[in-house]
């Protein structure tokens, strides 16, 4: 993908479904950690490339480093979303559980390189075993991005509803945010 949004969206049904056995701010971070690296070489050699970490490896290797060392951060920036919003209808919930955090952080590094397989042609996602795509050019780019909005609304379809039924969790901290 271009643009990391189109990932974040695309994953959204996942995250109406499963609630709180996923972490999206874990699988957004993810997603951020991964394209930093054609983000950077932009920057440095004005060619989005990319490398070691849209491999299956090196993408669980973020994974695996962000489930286990990004948890506080990604409370954090969820506390931060919630003071600055201000508005029970969008809070979340701060407390994210090992479960969630590794399951946003697999499906967040494993969905990433899926979605960017099919469209860079400079990725190859079995390295260092193969030099071989086997999805690049299976599916136009167009229908890509269109499935993956179509994805987004859905999902936030989804949660919208969900947040019109609260958890308990989200009631207390909707409490919270109204003192
Ligand atoms: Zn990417």
């Amino acid at each position: 993908m271009p643009f990391t949004p189109f990932h974040l969206l695309a994953i959204t049904p996942v995250k109406a479904l499963a609630q709180r056995k996923f972490s999206w701010t874990m699988f957004a971070l993810v997603n951020v950690l991964i394209d930093l690296e054609p983000i950077g070489f932009l920057l440095i050699t004005l060619s989005p490339e990319h490398h070691f970490f849209h491999t299956i490896i090196g993408a669980t290797l973020i994974a695996l480093l962000a489930a286990n060392y990004g948890r506080g951060l990604c409370e954090g920036a969820i506390k931060i979303w919630n003071d600055e919003i201000k508005s029970p209808s969008v809070i979340s919930e701060t407390k994210i559980s090992k479960l969630a955090a590794w399951s946003g952080a697999m499906t967040g590094a494993w969905s990433h390189l899926l979605l960017d397989s099919f469209m860079h042609d400079d990725i190859k996602p079995l390295s260092p075993f193969s030099d071989s795509n086997p999805l690049l050019g299976t599916l136009p780019i167009a229908t890509l991005h269109t499935v993956c909005v179509a994805s987004g609304f859905l999902g936030l379809l989804g949660m919208a509803f969900l947040k019109a039924k609260p958890s308990s969790a989200i009631k207390a901290n909707q409490r919270r945010v109204k003192k």
